[in-house]
């Protein structure tokens, strides 16, 4: 669009801008011809060629805009607009082209009128609606006989289109769902545009166009609605991504009353592409490597815009899984391979799932967003652990696993015949009894930057750790099965035994646990094996700790 550098200061009466030859004097505010009508009839007098037709304005009944500079103004239907004093003002409701004469060129702007004095409706943030997504509407600026600014060939409608579709693609790419305004070379009322875009409720509107004017005039500038100032950050993060991307000469944001920009209740920006009265320009912009330039930087700052001020409803996860079968699994931004590949996973890496999708595949977390993978590739929790069918633990670790109180390993076995140490035992142990609250602690092997730190401080808060006598806690060597008892004990506290151990290796027991062992064996905490043994210093295995927690627990 050009820039209108000064008021006309003609007083122009009606009678001298008399309106086209066709427009009867009959026509009256409720009868004004279909915009595509008069765009028709402009176009029979001046010819597609040499007419450029500017980017849309949007005005309310008794508001006014200033005269565009020129010469010969004329209006294409009567009772929508009025001119005086050098200004356009709007006096019934509909759409009415404006065609002046400048620099030898004709020009047509397009003035909508709406009926209803609707104003912002109340926008609703993704995370209200509990979408998981993003909705983008991405319009073509004009199309079909609105061939907008003529080219070195092609016309504006025309790139535009070319630009915009790739725009799509580009945040389609990006988990975002776009619907465009027009998907071919079809003419569109402007308000049909704003209408689409607030229907589907999108986050964003981005309109794509190219400029013109002389033809040393380049770069590119984006535009926001005077009103909707609010809403800059938009155009700033599209008009800083697409200059990083293109390196083009930079003409920053700008505030026009562009009918798309009014008319839309969602954030909205207008991109002004580069100029296409400018050859050198023009040969960029319908060359499909810079196109890709400019669709790329155009996603990336809706991207980054809408991620700066709308939070994403989050999906919980519902399972998780493993890659399996693969060395790189293919993240997608749909069901299917037919959707666009987003990144790729390595094999054992960690999915979280939030969603069971079509044809099998599972719609995981991914890179701040989501994505989908084919199940097929992958080895879901929910599946159990490989190695504990048959084990004699089973039931009680499905039951501590589900409970949070203890994993799984990545690949999904639980290694239950593994040892544990005293600090995994002593994290088991915490979450089992809620233990939160902590204590400082001054062992002399343990220090703040070890993931055990606050477990031990919650461990002595609770009272059922003391460490050893030469104030170490050794957290990182197993645990023993007298060691073990000697915690429950102290937990269960009110568990009492009857004074004797009676059992075969009953010597081997310390004399500091011979109580705790006592009493967790008489209340069926901990048991003896079928030879009458408790094997007081083997360490315990992760299946005794989760069976012997799991009987406490319930104790
Ligand atoms: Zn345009």
């Amino acid at each position: 669009m050009e820039k209108r550098k000064s008021i006309i200061k003609h007083i122009l009466s009606a009678g001298l801008i008399c309106s086209l030859a066709l427009i009867g004097s009959s026509t009256i505010a409720n009868a004004v011809e279909s915009a595509e009508n008069q765009l028709n009839s402009i176009l029979k007098i001046y010819g597609l060629e040499s007419i450029n037709i500017e980017d849309g304005q949007f005005l309310r009944i008794g508001e006014k805009m200033k005269l565009p500079t020129g010469s010969e103004w004329k209006l294409s239907t009567e009772g929508v607009v009025s001119i005086e004093d050098g200004q356009i003002k709007a006096i019934g409701t509909g759409t009415v082209f404006v065609t002046y004469k400048k620099d030898n060129k004709v020009h047509a702007i397009e003035i909508y009128v709406p009926e209803t004095q609707e104003r912002i409706k109340k926008y609703y943030s993704p995370a209200d609606e509990g979408r998981d997504y993003y909705k983008v509407i991405v319009d073509a600026g004009h199309g079909g006989k609105d061939s907008g600014a003529p080219g070195f060939g092609k016309n504006e409608s025309v790139i535009s289109l070319e630009i915009a579709k790739k725009v799509e693609q580009k945040l389609k790419e990006k988990n975002i769902h776009v619907k465009m305004t027009r998907e071919d070379d079809t003419y569109l009322k402007l308000e049909e545009r704003t209408v689409k875009a607030n229907n589907y409720g999108a986050d964003a509107f981005v309109s794509i166009h190219l400029n013109s004017a002389t033809p040393s005039a380049r770069g590119i500038e984006t535009y926001c609605h005077p009103n909707k100032q609010m809403y800059s950050p938009l155009a700033k993060e599209i008009q800083t991504h697409v200059i990083s991307k293109t390196g083009a000469v930079n003409r920053g944001i700008k505030y026009d009353n562009l009918a798309v920009l009014r008319g839309s209740n969602m954030p909205s920006a207008l991109l002004e592409t580069g100029f296409i009265s400018n050859k050198e320009e023009y040969n960029k912009l319908i060359d499909p490597s810079y196109q890709d330039r400019l669709a790329t930087g155009v996603a990336d700052g809706v991207e980054q815009y809408l991620k700066n001020t709308l939070i994403l409803h989050t999906l919980p996860t519902i399972d998780t899984g493993v890659v399996i079968n693969t060395d790189t699994l293919n993240v997608r931004s749909g069901y299917g391979v037919g959707y666009p590949k987003l990144g790729e996973l390595k094999a054992n890496e960690k999915v979280e799932i939030v969603a069971v999708g079509d044809y099998g595949w599972y719609k995981i977390k991914y890179k701040g967003a989501y994505g989908c993978v084919s199940g097929k590739y992958l080895r879901l929790a929910s599946q159990g652990l490989a190695d504990l069918n048959g084990h004699w633990s089973k039931d009680a670790v499905l039951d501590f696993v589900s409970k949070g109180y203890i994993d799984g390993y990545p690949d999904y076995t639980f290694r239950p015949e593994n040892t544990i140490t005293r600090a995994e035992f002593v994290k088991v142990v915490n979450k089992v009894f809620n233990y939160t609250d902590k204590a400082q602690i001054n062992f002399t092997d343990v220090n703040s930057s070890q993931w055990y730190y606050e477990e031990l401080c919650k461990a002595i808060q609770a009272g059922y750790i003391k460490g050893y006598e030469d104030n170490t806690f050794r957290p990182e060597n197993p645990i023993s099965r007298e060691e073990a008892s000697l915690m429950i004990s102290r937990i269960k506290n009110n568990l009492k035994g009857d004074g004797t151990l009676g059992f075969a290796d009953e010597s081997q027991v310390s004399y500091w646990a011979k109580d705790a062992v006592d009493s967790l064996i008489d209340n069926g905490i901990v048991g003896l094996n079928d030879r009458n043994l408790f094997r007081p210093l083997d360490n315990i295995t992760r299946a005794e700790s989760v069976m012997a927690l799991s009987r406490a627990e319930n104790k």
